[in-house]
């Protein structure tokens, strides 16, 4: 049975393990992130399709199973795998996509590199991808794609299914027109993404940000422009967006656009805060920190995450208050990208030996001020320590949302916390009763972390309970709802009248 929805996303949506010498493809063993919120869509069709990458030695290739069944209670979708070689890997996900499109995305253009860019190999795995989910799909089926690693899926699938509803989700931010027109290829790009019946994003100012770049380079027609629901504009902030444009027309087809910004699981996260286990992890963490104050701040290796702006703010920080010595702790987990992935070499580096200068400045045998994570903490060790935390420091330079900063509100369930939040990330636009900061500034930041460490305990309930009254509202449940609704409303729709109705999800 060819499939109704075919989602297309770089990562597999299982674990595969080797038991004697079997390899099984089982339930992932953690149910966080956005996986489990895609998989939960197939529930609405009879039969759908996963599509991913797999890296594949020669030897493997030979006996390469390309088309799986995840194992788990009422699978109704297959994973087709497209294999690729390790040097494909190399310069389709940790070059071009990292070093020339990740520092666009991110208005990052100093970082943005051409020269080592595989445009050829990439444009070949874009249409791999593509001809595995014409193999899968039913002709009026919808085909959703995820991000902008498979920017060039939708051309090379509308000119295999012309009637297919083809949906685009980008999970990082879209930067604005002269940035994002550094990049030479940026008219098959465009094209590519006209070729969508919906364009999502996480935010407004994004959606708006590539309305422009589409309107610079084709003659685009503004069909629809809409007011930002409330939720979203906080006017005054460096993100927010009064009105934006919900429909364009390209050559005859209507392209949808639209904001989504993703959201958590907060019963998801609740339910494993109150375990045993996760209570006896937190009671040791208050008890080892003895009275002091805990700064929290999570995230991954990355030029992006402003991590090195943020350690340098809290040297500032020992330096001017010395009468916060011994009695202040900051653990910041800095995940390290996989091995490979050279542009984070030296973003790595910058960061152990900052920490190791300030902990060797100010460390006491009974008191390390910084507690460095390099590797990824387990989820209940983190929602632990979000609990202990006074204070949530999320000061990316750049982010396309930001779901730190939202599990740490809902860790706290409206009673106390400071959440301290860059402007220049999505999450800011739906939570301006955070601290909000500009991370290029020196003054601002060291303003915030000031206001933080002062901030009353009513003023800290009030903010809290704005922030999770909204973070429990928008979260990952309405996020899907609401996509979910608009596929159903959704057909390709282009001006000679062929108009293919919604037929499922
Ligand atoms: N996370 C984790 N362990 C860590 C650091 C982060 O499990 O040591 C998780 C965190 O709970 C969050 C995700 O990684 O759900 C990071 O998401 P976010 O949107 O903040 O940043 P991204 O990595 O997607 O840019």
């Amino acid at each position: 049975m060819k499939s109704s929805l075919v989602i297309l996303y770089h990562r597999e949506p299982y674990d595969e393990v080797v038991e004697n010498g079997v390899t099984r493809y089982l339930p992932k063993k953690s149910p966080n992130g956005i996986v489990p919120t895609l998989k939960s869509f197939f529930k609405n069709v009879n039969q759908g399709t996963w599509i991913a990458w797999k890296q594949v030695s020669s030897k493997q290739r030979a006996n390469f199973e390309k088309r799986i069944v995840p194992e788990g209670e009422g699978v109704n979708y297959n994973v087709t795998r497209i294999p690729l070689s390790a040097d494909q890997v190399k310069h389709f996900y940790h070059i071009t996509s990292k070093e020339a499109f990740w520092p666009i995305l991110h208005s990052f253009p100093y970082h943005f590199t051409y020269e080592s860019s595989d445009w050829e190999n990439f444009k070949e795995i874009n249409r791999l991808f593509a001809e595995a989910a014409c193999e899968e799909a039913a002709d009026d089926a919808l085909i959703w794609i995820h991000d902008y690693n498979l920017w060039l899926a939708p051309f090379f699938i509308r000119q295999k299914k012309p009637n297919a509803r083809i949906a685009f989700f980008h999970h990082t931010p879209f930067p604005s027109v002269d940035i994002f027109n550094i990049l030479p290829w940026r008219e098959e790009i465009a094209d590519s993404l006209l070729c969508c019946d919906l364009v999502g994003f996480h935010i407004p100012r994004y959606s708006e940000n590539f309305v422009n770049v589409v309107r610079s380079l084709r003659p685009v027609e503004v069909v629809k422009r809409e007011p930002v629901p409330e939720h979203i504009t906080p006017v005054g902030t460096a993100l927010a967006e009064p009105e934006m444009v919900s429909q364009l027309r390209y050559k005859g087809q209507l392209v949808r656009v639209d904001a989504f910004p993703v959201g958590t699981d907060p019963d998801y996260l609740l339910e494993n805060l109150r375990k045993e286990k996760t209570q006896n992890r937190l009671g040791k963490i208050r008890e080892e920190l003895n009275g002091r104050k805990l700064i929290i701040a999570a995230g991954r290796v990355d030029y992006v995450k402003g991590n090195r702006e943020k350690l340098e703010a809290f040297g500032r920080l020992l330096e001017r208050r010395p009468d916060l010595h011994g009695k202040i702790n900051f653990v910041m987990t800095c995940v390290s990208a996989a091995a490979g992935m050279r542009v984070y070499k030296t973003a790595q580096s910058q960061i152990e030996q900052l920490a190791g200068r300030i902990n060797g400045r100010y460390a006491k045998l009974n008191w390390i001020p910084i507690l460095l994570f390099t590797q990824p903490v387990p989820y209940e060790d983190l929602i632990s320590y979000y609990k202990a935390a006074d204070i949530c420091w999320t000061t990316p330079l750049r982010d396309g949302l930001n779901l730190v900063a939202k599990e740490y509100v809902v860790a706290h369930e409206a009673q106390d916390g400071v959440l301290i939040l860059s402007e220049f990330v999505g999450a800011a636009v739906e939570l301006p009763n955070a601290i909000l900061t500009n991370p290029y500034s020196i003054k601002r930041m060291d303003e915030a972390i000031d206001e933080a460490l002062a901030m009353s305990e009513d003023e800290q309930k009030e903010r809290m309970a704005k922030m999770y009254k909204t973070v429990t509202t928008y979260d990952v449940k309405y996020w899907a709802d609401r996509l979910f609704d608009v596929f159903g409303h959704m057909t390709h729709d282009t001006k000679d009248g062929s108009s293919q109705e919604a037929a499922v999800v």
